[in-house]
């Protein structure tokens, strides 16, 4: 075969494998769009675990009518315009891929209004074909539609698992993403049921709430409260007390500048900090934020943006530690010395 440019809505389909391996990861890259322009109020509706419709509604800044198609083409994006806006991207998206991938790869509609326009604009793209623009009845802020997810990708389609796996992931991503926005209410809904509803909250006691709200009582009552700066890092969150310790490390939430990471450097530095004060086998529970200069860390290490690269590792790994190891052994001090009354 002759050398040959790929067709656009190819390029996309092959942009989408990366970025989009199931329903969870459209729910993701929306919910992250909705928080990017602002929304107070993000409603989410699944049917069928995602694999029949995916619907998003926010009321945040929305998208200018003669933006619209362009929101649709790849590398295209309002969050970035240069190296020096990349080194310091403090929004959660900033590759200008995630709506043409998903475009591509299902029925696909998106509807938006800005506060300042008469009326909403809606456009609808089958398999990445884009119609033309139609005026459209909604408030103020974005929707967006997502139908028969990989109907168009039969490989993709077929490793979809059961409805309530699918549901399941989903669940997850929003539970996460709840931890990181309490500013804002999200609201999800299951084939017509509401699920969860996690109420927006900024203040101490709204925030605690959140944390009601997304991990339950078993951990909101047995965790302590931290905010420690140091070398120009700021730690705060909650660090689950060794009562609230798990089989699994299934309620571990590491956040850097609001984005969810995972990343060995911050994990050795909480496992070593722990090792004083759990059995062997159990694994800590505790929601964090990391605060740093968004110059000293590489967000734009992966596609998915699950990983990050701090550019002084030694220094982050050892301000975890020593910040986390100091308050669980102040717990462990009072623990004996409440037991030796
Ligand atoms: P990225 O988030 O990396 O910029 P996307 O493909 O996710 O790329 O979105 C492309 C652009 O469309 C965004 O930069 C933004 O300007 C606009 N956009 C997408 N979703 C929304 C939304 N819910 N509200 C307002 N603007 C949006
Ligand atoms: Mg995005």
């Amino acid at each position: 075969m002759p050398i040959q440019q790929l067709p656009d809505v190819l390029v996309n389909q092959i942009a989408a494998g990366e970025v989009i391996e199931r329903p969870a990861s459209v729910v993701k890259e929306l919910v992250e769009n909705a928080l990017d322009a602002g929304a107070t109020r993000i409603d989410i509706d699944i049917e069928e675990g995602g694999a029949r419709l995916i619907r998003i509604r926010d009321d945040g800044g929305g998208i200018p009518p003669n933006e619209l198609p362009l929101a649709l083409s790849r590398h295209a994006t309002s969050k970035i315009a240069n190296l020096d806006d990349l080194e310091a991207v403090a929004t959660l998206g900033f590759r200008g891929e995630a709506l043409p991938s998903i475009a591509s790869v299902s029925r696909f509609a998106l509807t938006s209004r800005p506060s300042d326009a008469e009326h909403a604009v809606r456009l609808e793209v089958d398999g990445g074909r884009i119609g033309a623009p139609t005026p459209a009845a909604h408030p103020a802020g974005t929707s967006v539609e997502v139908r028969d997810l990989f109907f168009n990708v039969p490989a993709r389609r077929r490793f979809l698992r059961a409805e309530r796996t699918e549901f399941g992931h989903i669940d997850d991503w929003l539970r996460m993403l709840s931890l990181a926005r309490p500013e804002c209410q999200i609201k999800l809904q299951h084939n017509g049921k509401q699920v969860r509803l996690y109420r927006p909250g900024l203040d101490d006691a709204g925030r605690m709430r959140r944390l009601l709200d997304a991990l339950g009582d078993g951990f909101a009552s047995q965790c302590l409260a931290i905010d420690q700066e140091a070398a120009g890092l700021r730690l705060f969150g909650w660090v689950g007390l060794p009562t609230a310790s798990r089989s699994q490390a299934d309620q571990q939430y590491f956040f850097v500048n609001g984005r969810a990471v995972r990343d060995r450097v911050v994990s050795h530095a909480v496992k070593q900090a722990y090792a004083d004060v759990l059995f062997h086998g159990r694994h800590p529970a505790f929601v964090l934020f990391l605060e740093i200069d968004p110059r000293r860390v590489d967000v734009n290490v992966h596609p998915a943006k699950h990983e990050v690269r701090f550019r002084d590792q030694r220094l982050v790994h050892d301000f975890l530690y020593r910040t986390l190891h100091q308050v669980l052994a102040e717990t462990r001090a009072g623990a004996a010395a409440a037991q030796s009354l």
